[in-house]
C-alpha cells in the first residue's frame, strides 16, 4: 500500500520520513532505543497499542503501567526514530498560561472552562516538577519564573484586561507579579519593555524527557517499534471488539488503541481532518555572546509580545548556556509566503526569513546581544522545525472515541503540550482503564466526543494562540 507521507496542510498524512534534527535531537543521538526494533516484524497481537512515541505516547504507556497494566501487553508504534515529533523539536518551555488566554478561552468555552484550562496548566507545572524529582529524570528541568513582556502599550492594555477578567471570574493571581515601565525594564533587561508579568514556570530538554519515558516503559517490558507507522486501523471482530492495526511490518490485533499522533491524528481518524490542523513551528538555538554567558545568563524564561499573534519565546539553558528562540506562527513581520508555508507537515527544513526575523528582533529587544562582534562559534547555532497539532477550538482532543469502541485519543495540544500532557496522558490512561471522565480532573472542554466535532463543524472559532 502506498504510504501517504506529507499531504501539505492536512493531518491526513504520516510524518515526513526525512525530518531535520533539532538542537535537542542533535544532543541526544546516543539514546540506545533511538532505532528500537527498526527491522523487526510487529507481534500479531497486543492488548494495548499506543500510536506515537512523543511525550503523550510515552507518558500514556508509563501511566498505564503505573496503574497496573502488564507492560508486556503494550506496543508503541513510531513512524520515525524514537520521539521524533514535536516533543523533541519544541522550544523547551514548560510554561503555564497564568491568565493571558482567559478572555479568549472564555469566548470559545465559557468562563468556567476557561478558569479550568488555566488552572490545569498550573497543575501540569507542579506535576512535571514532582515527576522529575520522584523519578530523578535527567532532563535539565529548571523550575524558575517566566516573564510575559509587553513590548507595546496596546499589548500591555490587552494583558491588563485579561488579568482583570481572570481575577473577576475568581481566578487566583497570587502567584503573578506585575512590573510597569522602568521596573519592567530593569527586571527583564529589556529597555523597550512597556510592562511585564512574572509567574512560576520551567524549562527542560524535551528530548531527554521523552527518552526517559520510553526508556522507563521499555525497561519494564513494553515494546517500541520505530520506523513503523500505523497506516490503517480496521475492525477485526465486533464481539469481542478487536482492531487490526496495519503497519508495513505486519498487522497487530489490539483491544485498545491510544492515538498519540499529534498533528497526524486524522491519518488514522479521518473524521478529525477538518478539526486538527498541522502547523509548522520553528525554533533557533544560539550560542551566547559574552553578555549572556557566565553570570550574564538569563535566569527566567520569556514570552516577548508585540501582540497576541506576534511574539517570540526564549529560554536560556542553565547547563550549556544555549539560548532557544521560538517565533510565533503568524508573525505579521513575515512575508505572506512564509506565513502560508507554515501550514505544512514538512519538518525536513527551516525557513531562512524566520531565522533572520528572529535574530534581528532578538538584537532589538536585547541590545546587549551584539552579534556583530561575535567570535567564531558564537551566535546562531542551529534552526529546525516541528509540526504542531492545532485543534479548531484550541484545546486538545482527549478520551474515548465512542464511535470506535476501544479507541482513545490524546492529541492536539496547540503548541502547549509541555503545559498540558502531564495531566492529559494520565487522564487518558485512567479512561482506558474504565474510570469516568470526572476522575481525570481535566477541563470538560478537552473531552473528545462526536458532539464536539459536530459543534466544531458549524464554523471556525477565534484562534487563541
Ligand atoms: C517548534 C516548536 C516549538 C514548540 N514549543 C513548545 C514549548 O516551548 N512549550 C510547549 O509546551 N510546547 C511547545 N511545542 C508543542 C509541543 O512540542 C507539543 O505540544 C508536544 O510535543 C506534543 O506531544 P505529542 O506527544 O502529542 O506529539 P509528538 O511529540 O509530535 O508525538 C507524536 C508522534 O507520533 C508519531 N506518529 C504520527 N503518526 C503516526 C502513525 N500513523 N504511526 C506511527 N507514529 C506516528 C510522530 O512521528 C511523533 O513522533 C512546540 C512545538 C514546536 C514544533
Amino acid at each position: 500500500m502506498a504510504t501517504p507521507y506529507n499531504v501539505a496542510g492536512s493531518s491526513r498524512s504520516l510524518p515526513n520520513p526525512t525530518p531535520c534534527l533539532s538542537y535537542w535531537q542533535r544532543t541526544t543521538r546516543a539514546f540506545p532505543h533511538l532505532h528500537e526494533n527498526k527491522q523487526a516484524q510487529v507481534p500479531s497481537k497486543s492488548k494495548y497499542v499506543v500510536v506515537g512515541s512523543g511525550i503523550a505516547g510515552g507518558l500514556t504507556a508509563f501511566e498505564l503501567i503505573e496503574a497496573g497494566v502488564n507492560a508486556e501487553d503494550i506496543v508503541i508504534l513510531e513512524a520515525r526514530e524514537a520521539g521524533s515529533g514535536a516533543s523533541s523539536r519544541n522550544a523547551g518551555h514548560v510554561r503555564p498560561d497564568a491568565f493571558r488566554g482567559f478572555s479568549a478561552y472564555s469566548k470559545v468555552h465559557g468562563e468556567e472552562q476557561a478558569l479550568k484550562i488555566i488552572n490545569n496548566e498550573r497543575l501540569v507545572l507542579e506535576r512535571v516538577d514532582q515527576f522529575v524529582k520522584k523519578h530523578n529524570v535527567q532532563c535539565d528541568f529548571n523550575l524558575t519564573t517566566t516573564f510575559d513582556v509587553c513590548m507595546t502599550p496596546e499589548f500591555a492594555d490587552y494583558e491588563a484586561k485579561s488579568l482583570e477578567a481572570f481575577r473577576q471570574a475568581g481566578g487566583d493571581t497570587s502567584h503573578i507579579k506585575f512590573y510597569d515601565g522602568e521596573e519592567a525594564q530593569q527586571k527583564t533587561r529589556i529597555p523597550g519593555a512597556v510592562a511585564a508579568y512574572e509567574w512560576p514556570a520551567g524549562s527542560s530538554h524535551p528530548a531527554k524527557l521523552t527518552q526517559f519515558l520510553l526508556q522507563a516503559v521499555i525497561s519494564k517490558g513494553a515494546r517500541l517499534f520505530t520506523f513503523c507507522p500505523a497506516t490503517e486501523v480496521v475492525q477485526r471482530t465486533l464481539d469481542p471488539v478487536l482492531w487490526d492495526v496495519h503497519t508495513p511490518r505486519g498487522t497487530i490485533a489490539a483491544e485498545k488503541i491510544i492515538h498519540c499522533t499529534n498533528a497526524h491524528a486524522a491519518q488514522l481518524l479521518p473524521a478529525l481532518d477538518p478539526f486538527m490542523r498541522p502547523n509548522r513551528g520553528q525554533a533557533q538555538s544560539l550560542v551566547p555572546v559574552p553578555a549572556f554567558s557566565g553570570r550574564g545568563g538569563l535566569q527566567s524564561t520569556f514570552s516577548l509580545r508585540y501582540s497576541l499573534h506576534h511574539f517570540y519565546s526564549l529560554i536560556q539553558r542553565q547547563g550549556d548556556g544555549t539560548l532557544v528562540l521560538g517565533v510565533s506562527r503568524s508573525n505579521p513581520t513575515l512575508s505572506p509566503e512564509t506565513i502560508a508555508s507554515r501550514l505544512s507537515t514538512d519538518d525536513s527544513q527551516y525557513n531562512e526569513e524566520i531565522v533572520e526575523d528572529a535574530l534581528r528582533t532578538f538584537g532589538q529587544i536585547f541590545p546587549d546581544y551584539t552579534s556583530e562582534t561575535a567570535m567564531h562559534g558564537e551566535g546562531l547555532d542551529h534552526a529546525w522545525t516541528g509540526i504542531i497539532g492545532m485543534t479548531t477550538d484550541s484545546v486538545p482532543f482527549i478520551g474515548a472515541i465512542e464511535s470506535l469502541p476501544g479507541q482513545y485519543i490524546c492529541a492536539g495540544f496547540n503548541g502547549h503540550g509541555m503545559a498540558r500532557i502531564f495531566t492529559c496522558a494520565s487522564g487518558v490512561a485512567q479512561l482506558v482503564l474504565g474510570k469516568s471522565w470526572s476522575k481525570t480532573g481535566l477541563p470538560e472542554c478537552f473531552q473528545f466526543s462526536d458532539e464536539r466535532l459536530l459543534r466544531l463543524s458549524s464554523g471556525d472559532l477565534p484562534s487563541i494562540w
